[in-house]
């Protein structure tokens, strides 16, 4: 733990006014790397694709957990997108296999989830702010709903508290990780227009890249599949578009996956915060709980 935090602030030393911490800047480098190793072969492929979840597990269980809010998670995030961006208009478009209006469909979708992204932190972190604003000034025993224990304060009702932000959230989902901020009803109408957006975007973009580098084949009208997908390991830029189609379709599937369970839980009139308030005492699985917490972005 200390040489971590010796590591997060090397010499203790601050760049400008931010400070550098090695585990926000370790996907800047990591996620690169893999990518260009798991381009090697399709065996290198399959042992990133397996080996990097564990990666991330370990890094989270040892280290990142012990730090009270790491960006490890956003920064991977950052650059997945723009790694993903880069590969696609740089070495899938010039391959000239798609159509400038399939590319503006992709950049637009991806823009609009980037901003609804943005747009839902922005929120998270103001309400945050705010709660701990007006926690500053509520006396004890204020407000309408259950005492909280850890602001000492009463929250409105379905408020839940956030340990990372620190305060209590209206509304609860949780705290995702991916994008560093609490879901509650202040941002998730952003937070679902960015699972929408997003999901598309990686999903198309992965189809689009798929068929440019592999031979497609016809499926209904205009859309493709890939069919042959063996020769791309020959060249090193192929290679690495196939193996971001390949990641950006499981991303896709997962976020996808997020979208339809928050639909879900809408259309039954809950949280999962409160689902799992109401389960968590029958289902406790140790360590499968852990993994899926780790990666479906609950704390
Ligand atoms: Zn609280
Ligand atoms: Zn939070």
């Amino acid at each position: 733990m200390t040489v971590w935090e010796r590591l997060r602030n090397p010499c203790g030393l601050r760049a400008g006014a931010k400070q550098i911490s090695v585990d926000a800047m370790l996907p800047l480098l990591v996620v690169p790397v893999l990518a260009v190793i798991a381009a090697q072969a399709v065996l290198c492929t399959v042992v990133v694709f397996l080996a990097t979840p564990i990666l991330v597990y370990y890094l989270h269980h040892n280290f990142l957990r012990f730090l009270l809010r790491t960006k490890f998670f956003l920064m991977w995030t950052i650059t997945s997108v723009l790694m993903l961006m880069l590969v696609f208009e740089m070495s899938v478009v010039p391959l000239l296999e798609i159509l400038p209006e399939e590319n503006a469909v992709f950049i637009a979708c991806v823009v609009g989830g980037i901003w609804c992204g943005y747009k839902a932190k922005q929120k998270a972190d103001a309400a945050a702010q705010e709660g701990v604003v007006s926690l500053q000034g509520l006396e004890l025993g204020e407000g309408s709903g259950e005492l909280c224990a850890t602001c000492r304060r009463r929250a409105p009702p379905k408020a839940y508290h956030c340990r990372l932000c620190q305060t209590c959230i209206l509304n609860r989902e949780y705290h995702c990780k991916w994008l560093d901020c609490c879901i509650g009803s202040s941002n998730l109408g952003w937070y679902l227009g960015c699972l929408f957006f997003s999901a598309f975007a990686f999903i198309y973009g992965s189809n689009l890249t798929m068929t440019s580098v592999c031979h497609p084949f016809i499926l209904i009208g205009t859309i493709l599949l890939p069919d042959d997908c063996s020769d791309v390991y020959h060249q090193l830029d192929l290679a690495l578009c196939f193996v971001s189609a390949v990641y950006s379709l499981l991303v896709g599937v997962v976020v996808f996956a997020y979208l339809l369970y928050h639909l879900w839980l809408l259309s039954i009139g809950t949280t999962s915060n409160e689902r799992r308030l109401n389960t968590e005492s029958q289902y406790d699985h140790g360590m499968l709980r852990n993994v899926s917490r780790l990666f479906c972005c609950k704390t």
